[in-house]
């Protein structure tokens, strides 16, 4: 506990949730499919990461409104202070930022009867504050939904949640550059909006990723349209076939090959990247990001640092339905503490929620605290909690 005399290590709390409305913009054609989205299944059980027993309830809700500034927690006495000042019970928490498995597993097998070959029981690592994280000016908003989905209908092109851009599946994995989309094999890949096939082929000769047939098949499509001055280009990875030529224009939706798992994918599925400036693997940004949003869903954009602005890398966080408190419904991942992993230039996260179903959520931290937020549809919501423990930072 934090006695008024001990402001050495005084644990600060700060959450901040902002709201964004109709930032959508769409400048490629068609939208997605307007059918119904099935609820997205939950995510694989807590696979006893962290163990958040004693979840203080009614942690701060001080205002109705979504909007705004959320009080520190330090002068929410007598609501929250207990749960954010007690020592932190992380101890036994695996963290995924060192590079655990000299082998390369970059991409998951869709299905769960496809277990990872391999597989390392993560090592208790205490958590560990990471590099100083970026924090930009989020206040404009601006938000760039460019990327109509590669496989179709749109409302089936979700994400797998549990190697998602910036992780590492818990120390299990490479470190991930973009998003991986379960598919079945042959299924057509479309592209993702007006450009020029800069890459097409198989990267045997030339190294796009981390090394040779990394992607075992590929295209980088480069946007006609810049982002803040700088090209876009959009990577297509492990493909089975490859029905465009570099040099080639191609239009939204135009089909450029086929869904597949060659070079190092334990299955078929779409590895989708973003890179911003340059065609390069260190230039990624999270790709999901970058997708249209789907009727009925939203993002959630977060940040979980320290007090003076250090990442919390390789963190899980717990989302659950406010009216389900009960049940864990998604689990997050904080981005490890890899230089090559980049967050948005305007948004400076570390953790994204993206196509999340609208509805009121909380999401639970490490350290046992459940902090509320909203998704709107078609709406992009802004979190940020810092927090500190012990002697950190
Ligand atoms: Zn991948």
């Amino acid at each position: 506990m934090t006695g008024s005399g001990e402001r050495g290590w005084i644990a600060v709390a700060l959450a901040v949730v902002l709201t964004v409305w109709g930032v959508r913009t769409a400048w490629v054609d068609s939208g997605p499919s307007p059918s119904m989205i099935p609820m997205a299944p939950a995510s694989a059980t807590p696979t006893g990461y962290l163990a958040p027993t004693a979840a203080p309830t009614g942690y701060l809700a001080p205002t109705a409104s979504p909007m705004g500034y959320l009080a520190p927690a330090a002068t929410l006495t007598g609501t929250g202070e207990a749960s954010l000042t007690r020592s932190p019970t992380y101890t036994a928490t695996p963290t995924g930022y060192l590079a655990a498995t000299p082998t390369p597993r970059e991409c998951l097998a869709p299905t769960p009867t496809a277990t990872p070959v391999g597989y390392l029981a993560p090592t208790p690592t205490p958590l560990r504050p990471g590099r100083p994280w970026p924090t930009p000016d989020v206040s404009g908003g601006h938000t760039h939904y460019w990327l109509r989905r590669p496989i179709l209908p749109a409302s089936r092109c979700i994400a797998s949640a549990f190697y998602p851009y910036g992780t590492n599946g818990m120390g299990q994995y490479l470190t991930h550059h973009g998003a991986d989309f379960p598919a079945k094999m042959g299924t057509p890949l479309h592209a993702a909006g007006n450009g020029v096939i800069v890459v097409a082929g198989s990267d045997r000769e030339h190294v796009y990723g981390l090394f040779r047939n990394f992607y075992g098949n590929l295209i980088v499509e480069k946007l006609d349209q810049g982002y803040r001055g700088e090209p876009v280009y959009v990577l297509f990875g492990h493909l089975s076939k490859v029905e465009v030529r570099a040099g080639q224009r191609v239009s939204a939706g135009d089909v450029v090959g086929l869904v597949g798992e060659a070079g190092i994918a334990m299955g078929p599925h779409l590895h989708l990247e973003v890179r911003i400036g340059e065609n390069s693997y260190r230039a990624t940004r999270n790709p999901e990001f970058w997708l249209r949003l789907l009727p009925g869903r939203g993002t959630l954009v977060g940040r979980l640092l320290t007090s003076n602005g250090r990442s919390w890398p390789g963190v899980a966080l717990y989302v659950r339905r406010a009216d389900a408190a009960q049940k864990v419904y998604q689990t997050l991942y904080t981005y490890v503490d890899d230089p090559q992993v980049n967050p948005d230039d305007e948004w400076g996260e570390n953790f994204l929620w993206a196509d999340a179903p609208a509805g009121e959520y909380l999401l639970e931290t490490p350290w046992g605290k459940q902090v509320p937020f909203s998704i709107r549809p078609g709406g992009t919501s802004f979190l940020e909690i810092r927090h500190d423990v012990g002697g950190t930072p």
